[in-house]
């Protein structure tokens, strides 16, 4: 069976197609631009060239149906024909309390992913979008939802509410809901396999570090605790979001500064962070080599993400009672050993033995940056969210089919 794997977005649209059998990735790309008549297709075939083309593509349907011509294509092409494609898997933002795992499309599912707009106002519709665009170009070709939230709605109440009147709760359904699940659920699995231990007696912090970034507590396997909250602004500092601030902030910022709700929002999101404090970019790359370099704002940028990322580490082991593994993982995660550095070597009072040598070696591997006998160990684990999306796809078509 083969499975198309689509992250749409609102104006650009990822996609991955694996064969299910051996799980490889036939073909990957992304479309990026959509709404323009400059729109840019790079479909990476693999054991071919990549291709790279501009075209208009003003709006989704369009942007997937040129996806299936690539995957189709006499030269650049993987497939025959559409038909090869067997189900399509879709990368949702928010499920809400509605959604506790993946499921199947259907009518009702459609209608409560568009319920769901007001939680989530800048990615549901971009998916809904993609799922639209599948029936219209594939019709009758089974579809599957999986979602960011999904893998958070195991949090107990004590740590999904927000202190504030329950009626926002009640009425609003205001909590925390958590994102990024599927990579904190692969990478929590996979922990435990590399750890050869039972998932279901280890208690772990995986903390996905990407421009979005997010900590999970995960005890027995289950998500008791994560970062994000309502929106994936709260939490840890990221690239551009601000991560935890006084609420009291943002009213007395807007009568400081004039700012609307609109703008204060955009400040938040797109203009604080890594990218606010060092006034030089919001990539960790640019960070390091910065501070690297004696940049004074950059180092107290890196500073601040590190020490607000190792205060979340500190409080999940107080939520757990203890910490059996740290595992990092996404961009930052796998990729900055400074940061797993400076992160571990002050985690020594929890019984973090950092091996500094391991650290440096085996980039893009699963591997293990503690020393022999650590009691907590350290792992890095590179996520696969595509691979999640494609697995949960394939298990549903599946079992619809038997
Ligand atoms: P997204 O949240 O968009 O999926 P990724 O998980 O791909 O993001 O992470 C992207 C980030 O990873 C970049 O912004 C960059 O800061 C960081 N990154 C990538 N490579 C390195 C590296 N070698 N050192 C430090 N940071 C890196």
């Amino acid at each position: 069976m083969n499975v198309l794997v689509i992250n749409a977005g609102s104006s650009s649209l990822k996609y991955q197609l694996f064969q299910m059998q051996d799980e490889s990735v036939l073909a990957k790309g992304r479309v990026e631009r959509i709404g323009m008549e400059t729109a840019i297709i790079t479909h990476e075939p693999t054991g071919k060239p990549d291709v790279h083309e501009v075209s208009e593509i003003l709006e989704h349907t369009t942007a997937i149906r040129r996806v299936i011509e690539m995957l189709v294509h006499p030269v650049h092409g993987v497939l025959t024909s559409t038909a090869q494609i067997d189900a399509v898997g879709h990368r949702v933002v928010h499920g809400g309390e509605s959604f506790k795992q993946s499921v199947i499309v259907d009518e009702a599912v459609k209608k409560e992913i568009k319920r769901l707009f007001d939680l989530a106002p800048l990615h549901n519709p971009a998916h809904m979008l993609g799922i639209s665009a599948v029936e219209i170009n594939m019709p009758g070709v089974p579809q599957v939802v999986v979602f960011d939230t999904a893998f958070h709605q195991s949090m107990p109440a004590t740590a999904y509410l927000y202190p504030v009147p329950m009626a926002l709760y009640r009425k609003h359904k205001v909590r925390r809901y958590g994102f990024h699940g599927t990579s904190h659920k692969y990478v929590s699995e996979r922990a435990a396999d590399f750890l050869g231990r039972p998932l279901e007696h280890l208690k772990l912090v995986t903390c996905h570090i990407g421009n979005g970034a997010s900590c999970a507590a995960i005890l027995g396997g289950l998500s008791v605790d994560t970062s994000m909250g309502m929106t994936p602004l709260e939490g840890l500092m990221m690239g551009t979001r601000s991560g935890d601030l006084d609420p009291a902030i943002v009213p007395y910022a807007m009568g400081k500064e004039d700012l609307t709700l609109s703008e204060v929002s955009s400040m938040l999101n797109k203009h604080s962070g890594l990218q606010a404090i060092s006034g030089i970019s919001s990539d960790m790359r640019e960070i390091v080599e910065a501070l690297e370099a004696g940049d004074k704002n950059a180092t107290l940028a890196f500073d601040m993400y590190e020490y607000r990322l190792r205060k979340y580490i500190g409080a999940y082991a107080a939520a757990m009672n203890g910490i059996d593994a740290i595992v990092f993982t996404a961009g930052v995660g796998e990729n900055s050993e400074l940061l797993r550095k400076t992160v571990c070597q002050q985690l020594s009072f929890l019984g973090v033995e950092f091996d500094e040598e391991a650290n440096q070696k085996g980039r893009g591997l699963e591997r293990r940056i503690s020393k022999a006998g650590s009691k907590v160990e350290v792992l890095v684990i590179p996520t696969n969210e595509e691979l999640v999306i494609a697995r949960d796809t394939y298990e549903l078509v599946q079992e619809k089919v038997d």
